[in-house]
């Protein structure tokens, strides 16, 4: 799950990781009196959105007196920011963080993440703050330090020592930095973080070290342990599709492609996408109906695959284990009675009670290309779309 920046830097807060003072403002009203509230000489208006890069979009602004906070506040709410985190459809902006203005000597990037490799969480940092890291990455990779953390001792103040000298962090700052390194790691560990980014982390004139941009990304599996961090998700910056998947606890994930996919089981869905891509096609979505879906939660998915308008054929591809080859067919049925199927559709069952969920699809008089393989299936559903 992702949250604001300004919600990652409450979170930030309370375990002492250094950050400016800021409020959030849902008005340009709200953003002036936020404004007042801060005291500050210059404040920073900025969009919040679940997306980066929005500096370059023009969503952060430097206001130097209340009218420019006014009159940048009016300018980015209520706009639809592109960025190229948000697709070309970009998000619009509901919430500015109003936050007062930071003396930057020099940014920084500081990022921790799951290594699913190493099974480790590992410290990324680089000199080369403000900028996007996959750049950096790129073109410089000697720029970007790593240090592996092992989980039974936790990141330890000589990693974070090094990773500030590596950086170049001033001499008399390194204390600081390795300070927000380690609050920042004991935030990621205790909050069940997938991600944090501090993108930049800055050292302002005044000789302080802190995060001017926060990104937190939350194990979802985690989630009911942590009330506090689920209270900050944000409903309309989701897929609507995937909020909906979630109230009947489906796996739907919504991608770019226009072949709609409903599998059941994690691993299969994974290889249904990989087949169909295989053949030139290219999958709309992940769709896990789960193992012990009901006929009614295979029509939501249905329903589901279909509101996406970029669908134009649906591939359904089950393997009958615990899930019975008849309860999906009915629910293909009744979904396909409920909203006009418009689009091609290839089924391809195997597994527990196959013979009853094809005679279940054959005398629906609905019109269905039936697959013997997954291959087969793939094949079809590819050339249909095309
Ligand atoms: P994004 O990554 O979405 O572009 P950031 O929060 O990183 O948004 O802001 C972009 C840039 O704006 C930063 O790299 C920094 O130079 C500047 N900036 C952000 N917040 C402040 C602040 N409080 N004071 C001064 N400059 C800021
Ligand atoms: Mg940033």
């Amino acid at each position: 799950m992702n949250i604001h920046e300004y919600q990652g830097k409450e979170v930030l807060r309370s375990y002492g990781v250094a950050v400016p003072n800021g409020k959030v403002a849902f008005s340009v009203e709200e953003a002036v009196e936020a404004a007042k509230e801060l005291g500050t000489a210059v404040n920073v208006v900025k969009a919040q959105i679940h997306a980066g890069g929005r500096g370059k979009a023009g969503g952060v602004k430097v206001a130097k007196n209340l009218d420019e906070v006014r009159t940048y506040a009016e300018e980015i709410l209520g706009k639809v920011l592109v960025t190229h985190q948000t697709g070309p459809e970009g998000k619009e902006v509901k919430r500015l963080l109003i936050e007062e203005g930071c003396d930057i000597k020099k940014e920084y990037y500081i990022g921790l993440v799951l290594d699913r490799a190493t099974s480790q969480i590992v410290l990324m940092a680089s000199e080369e703050g403000g900028t996007e890291i996959e750049e950096v990455a790129e073109k410089t990779p000697e720029k970007i330090f790593k240090e592996y953390i092992d989980p039974v001792t936790g990141l330890s103040a000589y990693q974070a020592r090094r990773v500030a000298f590596n950086i170049n962090i001033p001499k008399e700052l390194v204390g600081q930095a390795v300070k927000f390194m380690m609050s920042l790691y004991t935030a990621f560990v205790e909050k069940d973080c997938s991600i944090a980014e501090i993108n930049p982390l800055v050292v302002t004139g005044d000789g302080k070290v802190m995060a001017l941009d926060a990104k937190l990304n939350f194990d979802s599996n985690a989630l009911y342990r942590h009330k506090d961090i689920l209270e900050y998700r944000d409903l309309e910056e989701e897929d609507e599709k995937e909020i909906e998947a979630s109230k009947y606890d489906l796996s739907y994930i919504a991608l770019d492609g226009n072949i709609g996919c409903m599998v059941n089981g994690a691993g299969l869905a994974m290889a249904t996408m990989d087949i169909i891509k295989h053949y030139g096609g290219d999958p709309a979505n992940f769709l896990d109906v789960g193992g012990g879906a009901t006929a009614e939660k295979v029509t939501e998915a249905f329903k589901i695959i279909l509101s996406d308008e970029n669908v134009k054929g649906i591939f359904v591809n089950i393997f009958g284990g615990i899930m019975k080859c008849d309860v999906i067919a009915t629910g293909v049925v009744e979904a396909a009675k409920q909203v006009s199927l418009s689009v091609p559709l290839v089924v391809r069952l195997e597994g527990t009670n196959v013979d009853a969920g094809k005679e279940i699809l054959n005398q629906s008089g609905l019109d269905i290309v039936s697959a013997d393989s997954m291959a087969d299936g793939a094949q079809k559903i590819v050339s249909l779309v095309k």
